[in-house]
């Protein structure tokens, strides 16, 4: 194991791959491989469920304040660690260190949220809910559950999911993306840190193989999934239909609806930060801005477009980029494919990010913002998720099109409507088939204290994640009915009766 030879982190231990496969990692901003990642053989993976199931009797039975205690520690290390982890992250994903850094703490928010465990976690109660008989409700641990994470978020996402449920008291194994998995690793030494027990957390690299042998084996009781839809879809199929609890929170298209009464500044500055912050690669991204008439889109552009043509594009390592590299090479090329698209489609190009230039940097995966105007449903770069710095302008003719528009999309992860009239907004909130919305917020994700999740093909499973809804992913809930030998008696009982009769 080097640096440059990544590792798995099972039992509180770093452990080399032994499959004899491995991945290759970016430095996306040179665009040359820096890293090798081991892929996990099912033989390894196994290893690791069997660590996670043997460590789960003794921490599921560790009181819950105590378990808190752990990610209070927890929370400290991640902010004093907080330089180390956004370079881990920005020097394989891209991204600049504020991005990375904010993205941290959006995962710390979710630690601060699980230290509150024992409240979260305290049932209900009835007493005398029959003569002598009182009854309660609790929310138990799972067992071992299981993490698959994308490329995007490699701090945050790992973080909606690990310190929610080991907070339940289950034992987790976490498969992040293959691409940046560097930060993921350095969260599983921190926990240890916090003290963890060895085992509670385990943090497994690899591909399809470690993925269908966390979906099939028994062992494993609840996965929770972030990523595109395609696998979504197959991860929760597949994961289902082997008995397991799954939530796969997918991807995206994203509409800002711009009425014509919007505040352009205000509007502009939204679309700045939210078509091309993190290149473009969020699934809570602004993809399409649907202009309510012509009047909007005009009045946009013209304020957009220099704003946009004096954005930064750069490595993370120069303090000045607004703008860093997408993932990959081959993620460059399919996302300069769609621009090439969308003018074959007949989208009118008005910024052309292809070929952005970036001084010292000939072979940098960057892609320089792009913006199509006029744009239909019809054309790919509108139906697909691009998950790039492109931004597509529909005009529609009516607010009325533009809520049909996004209901009938098959994505349904975050919408925003920028507008100062009350009424349009509380239709739009009301009426729109979105699972979070934004009014005049491009972004709406939610704090950690609520849930995160989509609608339609955004979302596959019943619960959201993080907030209550973590919560009741990570638990199965027990309800308890007891009577004491010197209650009241009713003797043999053979038919159902009424509430409260026993
Ligand atoms: P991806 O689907 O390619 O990969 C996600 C995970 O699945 C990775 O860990 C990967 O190793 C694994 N995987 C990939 N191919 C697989 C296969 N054939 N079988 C089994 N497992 C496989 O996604 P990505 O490119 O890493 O991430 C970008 C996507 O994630 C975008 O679609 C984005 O919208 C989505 N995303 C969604 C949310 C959300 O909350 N809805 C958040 C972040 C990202």
């Amino acid at each position: 194991m080097t640096d440059s030879h990544l590792h798995h982190y099972i039992d509180g231990k770093k452990v080399p791959g032994n499959s004899g496969r491995t991945g290759d990692i970016y430095n996306p901003a040179i665009g040359k491989v820096t890293k090798q990642v081991p892929l996990a053989s099912k033989a390894e993976v196994e290893q690791a469920i069997a660590v996670a199931q043997n460590a789960f009797p003794a921490w599921a039975a560790t009181p819950a304040g105590k378990r808190a205690q752990i990610m209070f520690n927890f929370r400290d290390l991640l902010k004093s660690n907080m330089d180390r982890l956004a370079e881990s992250v920005s020097s394989e994903h891209g991204k600049t260190l504020d991005d990375a850094k904010g993205s941290i703490t959006r995962g710390l928010e979710v630690v601060e949220f699980a230290c509150g465990i024992s409240q979260l976690l305290k049932g209900e109660y009835s007493e005398s809910v029959a003569g002598g008989v009182d009854s309660w409700s609790t929310r138990q641990a799972l067992g071992v559950c299981a993490g698959i994470t994308p490329f995007n978020f490699p701090a945050m996402v790992p973080m909606w999911m690990f310190p929610m449920a080991i907070a339940c008291g289950n034992t987790f194994v976490l498969k992040p993306s293959e691409k940046d998995p560097s930060c993921p690793l350095l969260l599983g030494e921190l926990m240890t840190e916090a003290g963890l027990p060895d085992g509670v957390l385990n943090v497994v690299n690899g591909d399809k193989e470690a993925v269908d042998t966390l979906l099939t084996d028994p062992r494993v009781q609840a996965v929770s999934f972030v990523g595109s839809t395609t696998i979504g879809e197959y991860i929760y199929h597949t994961g289902t239909s082997h008995n397991k609890r799954v939530q796969a929170l997918c991807g995206a298209k994203n509409h800002m609806v711009v009425m014509p009464d919007a505040d352009m500044d205000q509007v502009v500055d939204a679309v700045m930060g939210a078509a091309y912050g993190s290149a473009g690669e969020r699934c809570m991204a602004i993809s399409v801005v649907v202009t309510v008439g012509d009047e909007p889109a005009d009045a946009m552009l013209e304020k957009l477009v220099p704003r946009v043509e004096a954005l930064k594009v750069g490595p993370y390592t120069d303090r000045s980029t607004e703008m860093g590299p997408v993932i990959t090479p081959e993620s460059r090329d399919r996302i300069n494919g769609y621009i090439e698209k969308g003018l074959s489609e007949g989208a009118e190009l008005v910024r052309d990010g292809r070929g952005v230039a970036v001084e010292g940097h000939p072979d940098g995966c960057f892609v320089g913002a792009t913006i199509f105007d006029k744009v239909t449903t019809d054309m790919s770069i509108y139906t697909d998720e691009i998950f790039g710095p492109v931004l597509s302008i529909v005009r529609a003719k009516t607010y009325e099109e533009a809520v049909q528009m996004i209901n009938d999309h098959e994505y349904g992860n975050g919408t925003a409507i920028f507008t100062r009239d009350g009424d349009a907004a509380r239709d739009f909130s009301n009426r729109i088939q979105i699972g979070m919305v934004g009014i005049n917020v491009p972004i709406p994700v939610p704090l950690a204290f609520h849930s995160f999740g989509g609608w339609k093909r955004s979302l596959f499973g019943d619960h959201a994640i993080h907030g209550a809804e973590g919560v009741r992913f990570y638990t199965k809930l027990k309800t308890v009915t007891s009577r004491w030998p010197s209650g009241i008696r009713s003797g043999a009982v053979f038919n159902f009766k009424a509430g409260g009769e026993h």
